[in-house]
């Protein structure tokens, strides 16, 4: 994880997520809401009652990112949020059909507007703000400050590995006129069973969960959001699982090995 961001306290599912544990076979019994097995189903965590917010959420999902969906923090998010207060859309790119005036600039929408017509009033809207690292991003708590508790946010994400995410951001344009912020000294992500890039990195959920506290000035929104978070964590440990360090941590200490090395020693040990 690299130029964009390396020191910026975000982020993210851009993840080596190589060593995922797979979704389960698709016959055992599966909780419909979750996707998990039902022996596994992180529901119950979820708050009682759906958790009313002035911002949405709209993350930019990278179509291989949905493969692992029972893995997914995106779907804890949209399960805990009142309805329509986070959508998922996927797409490698958000891409070019037409102009459209933002501020007083023209610019290449580069929208997919027959999929997603919603983004166009989203990418107009000034409210509208990008999570994403970079050299021109603000830091969030500092954007928060400027923003009423009731002030009807925007709040786009970008969801897959690390160079996914670049990916869609590099073929989305629109995406670069947009005010941009970045997390910063938000700690260890929770989501300990899957190899984060960095020490600063966050799930998609956290790193919502964060931002929606901050916006909103409400600490528990966080605290409440990553409850699924962690018993999904906590049951995969109890039956097997292990908890990642970062790759940057085994990097920096000898540790990591590539996914070619891993397969060099499975098909020496058969
Ligand atoms: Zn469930």
């Amino acid at each position: 994880m690299s130029e964009v961001g390396e020191d910026s306290g975000f982020l993210d599912v851009w993840a080596d997520f190589g060593d995922d544990l797979p979704d389960p076979p698709a016959k055992r019994p599966v909780c419909d809401k979750c996707l998990r097995p039902s022996t596994a189903c992180w529901c119950p965590y979820l708050p009682r009652e759906p958790l009313s917010v002035h911002t949405t959420i709209y993350i930019l999902q990278h179509p291989f990112e949905e493969r692992k969906r029972s893995l997914q923090t995106g779907i804890m998010l949209k399960n805990g949020l009142a309805p329509g207060k986070c959508r998922i859309l996927q797409g490698k790119r958000f891409s070019l059909k037409r102009y459209v005036r933002l501020n007083t600039t023209i610019i290449d929408a580069n929208l997919c507007l027959k999929r997603y017509p919603e983004l166009e009033s989203v990418i107009a809207n000034p409210n509208t703000i990008l999570v994403f690292p970079g050299p021109k991003a603000l830091d969030l708590n500092d954007y928060a400050e400027t923003c009423r508790s009731d002030q009807n946010v925007n709040l786009i994400m970008l969801d897959g590995t690390w160079a996914q995410a670049k990916g869609i951001y590099n073929k989305s344009p629109f995406l670069h006129h947009l005010t941009q912020v970045q997390l910063s000294g938000t700690g260890l992500s929770e989501y300990v069973i899957r190899t984060q890039p960095n020490d600063s990195s966050l799930s998609t959920l956290e790193t919502a969960a964060i931002a929606l506290s901050a916006i909103e000035k409400s600490p528990t929104i966080r605290e409440t959001l990553v409850r699924p978070l962690r018993a999904m964590c906590d049951f995969q440990i109890k039956h097997g699982a292990v908890r990642h360090q970062s790759k940057q941590y085994l990097i920096d200490n000898g540790l990591y090995k590539s996914r070619n090395d891993r397969n060099k020693i499975t098909s020496a040990k058969s």
